[in-house]
């Protein structure tokens, strides 16, 4: 039989998979620390990460070994037994960012859906709100990931359109305006206020200094939870352990996803201190593969890469790099460049009918895998494995791409 092309890989999709993705034409299928390679064998640097999933490099030896171990000894009992892997990560993950208590659960929007149920039982349980009244503030352009409830809160038709009837009890308010949740925050019923400290689909909309500071302090001069979905600015990739430690703010629920597997397998987690976790009982809430012991080793192993490789202090060194020599290069389809620590993103203006999808296709001729977001963003977002000498390599490839377009 004929080896397959590309072109192949991709009919093969496209016959057989729904169309709910429009990828960049490349076919992957290897990759190694800020590498990734093709089907035909082509390297390219991958400054996406999945997502920022991928914060720890491409098959991080550390996380593959904790992975290959515990397959071979369990790895699935569901949480109708206990596991001695489970108190372990427990332990591990509530000492490492200082909260009582963890919830396990596996994708981005099931721990985000986990975070919403918590923040509703609290309202009913501890604040005293009338059953069913419950509201949460959640902000525009907001991405929380694809479930009814969470597209319920989305601003963006692309998420919600077509899928009604939502889910009520959000309140929408513009992102980084602190007198519109002061506002907001006057309704009696309000439990809650979900944010992510940079909005990472939205296209890296990074708040004015100051402003989670502000809001979380609103917050909590009327007893509403401060709640932080880090799902992909967590986990080192803004320059520090979490992006809220940038302003010393504590969230009182904490979500995280992506990168707590170093892209090996979904893994998400809720953090919260009793008051509010200790509201959920035993049956009223769960998931078969959440806090599995595969999950748990490889969720230990992924922190640690985090804390021992020293990521966040890597990505807030060289994102100051990458942002300053991004802002260097001369051309008139670059309109802004923005971002925090290794989370960064340029704004494209378009020219001669050349948009941000053509400079990522030429991006990808040249060796370097980015993808726009809502049309006119690129995210540029290597993993935090990234060296100072491979970065300058990866700076080098978008302004000579950049180049291309004069
Ligand atoms: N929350 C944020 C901030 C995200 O960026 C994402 C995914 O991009 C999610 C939640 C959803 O995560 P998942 O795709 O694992 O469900």
């Amino acid at each position: 039989m004929a080896k397959m092309t590309t072109q192949d890989y991709i009919a093969r999709e496209d016959k057989y998979g729904a169309h709910n993705y429009h990828p960049i034409p490349v076919v992957l299928t290897k990759g190694k620390g800020v590498y990734v390679w093709d089907v035909e064998g082509k390297r390219y640097f991958d400054f996406l990460s999945a997502y920022s999933a991928v914060n720890q490099g491409h098959c991080h030896p550390h996380i593959i070994k904790a992975l290959k171990k515990q397959a071979k000894r369990l790895t699935l009992t569901s949480r109708a037994f206990y596991s001695d892997a489970l108190g372990e990560y427990e332990e591990y993950i509530t000492k490492y960012f200082g909260y009582d208590k963890v919830l396990p659960m596996n994708s981005g929007a099931e721990g985000d859906e986990t975070a919403l149920k918590l923040c509703r039982k609290w309202a009913y349980k501890v604040k005293g709100i009338k059953e069913n009244e419950a509201k949460i503030i959640v902000c525009e352009n907001n991405f929380h990931g694809r479930t009814i409830t969470i597209v319920s809160m989305s601003t963006d038709p692309d998420s919600y359109g077509g899928y009604g009837p939502f889910t009520p009890g959000f309140i929408k308010i513009p992102y980084n305006d602190i007198p519109a949740l002061e506002k907001a925050l006057e309704d009696p019923n309000v439990a809650g206020f979900l944010v992510e400290p940079i909005q990472g689909e939205a296209g890296v909309y990074v708040p004015d200094e100051g402003y989670l500071k502000k809001a979380y302090e609103l917050c909590k001069a009327k007893n509403v939870l401060f709640i932080a979905d880090e799902v992909q600015t967590g986990l080192g990739r803004t320059g520090k352990k979490l992006c809220c430690d940038h302003e010393g703010v504590r969230p009182d629920i904490l979500i995280l996803g992506k990168a707590l597997s170093g892209g090996v397998m979904p893994i998400s987690a809720v953090l919260a201190d009793d008051p509010i976790m200790l509201t959920i009982k035993p049956g009223e809430h769960g998931s078969t593969f959440g806090g599995n012991p595969l999950a748990c080793k490889v969720a230990i192993a992924a922190l640690e890469v985090i804390e021992k490789e020293k990521l966040a202090e890597n990505a807030a060194r060289l994102g100051e790099i990458f942002r300053s020599e991004l802002k260097k290069i001369k051309s008139d389809m670059i309109e802004v460049v923005r971002g925090k620590g290794l989370l960064n993103a340029v704004v494209i203006k378009p020219k001669n009918g050349k948009e941000a999808w053509d400079v990522c296709l030429a991006l990808k001729d040249n060796g370097l895998l980015a993808k726009p977001t809502h049309q006119h963003i690129i995210r540029f977002a290597p993993p935090l494995v990234i060296t100072e000498k491979q970065l300058r390599e990866a700076i080098e490839i978008i302004a000579r791409t950049f180049d291309q377009f004069k």
